[in-house]
């Protein structure tokens, strides 16, 4: 069989817009300040999709989602997750399992945790597990200036006849 290995990392910092929604692994969180970024600023799609593109040999997702482009201004990043999934099948791979570390001091991701990871998983195709981590009030995360996360993807060879 054929493995291939990917890792992904996104770190997205607070909206001074305090009416911004929260949007974490597709799970929207009521009463928290939402993400500064162009799409919906979801840290942990973005690094999944990164750690998925980046196992399947395929552009970074600035690079299919531009930032500067208009139709994704304010886009859900679960759709253009699930386009990477595709674009990995396409190329010949599909996910075995993803892995993400939060790091983050807010919101607690506890009470969110399986319900990120089964939206995740469902849109992957295969287990996505996400932990949470605060980083100990060190620097700008340890400010709670914003929320960072990484990934890492196993993906197999779709030919190997899993
Ligand atoms: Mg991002």
């Amino acid at each position: 069989m054929s493995f291939r290995i990917g890792n992904g990392f996104d770190i997205h910092r607070f909206s001074d817009d305090v009416s911004r929604p929260l949007v974490l692994g597709g799970v929207t969180i009521a009463d928290e300040t939402g993400l500064h970024g162009h799409s919906d600023a979801d840290v942990i799609a973005h690094a999944v999709a990164e750690a998925l593109l980046g196992a399947a040999g395929l552009h970074d997702i600035g690079t299919l989602f531009p930032a500067t482009a208009e139709r994704w201004r304010g886009a859900a990043s679960m759709p253009q997750l699930a386009a990477c999934v595709a674009m990995a099948r396409d190329a010949g791979w599909e996910a075995v399992n993803i892995d993400c570390s939060v790091i983050a001091e807010r919101p607690k991701l506890a009470p969110h945790k399986s319900a990120m990871q089964a939206g995740l998983s469902r849109v992957v195709g295969a287990p996505v597990t996400v932990k949470g981590r605060r980083a100990e009030g060190i620097g700008g995360l340890g400010r709670a200036e914003g929320i960072a996360c990484t990934a890492s993807a196993l993906l197999v060879a779709i030919e190997s006849g899993r």
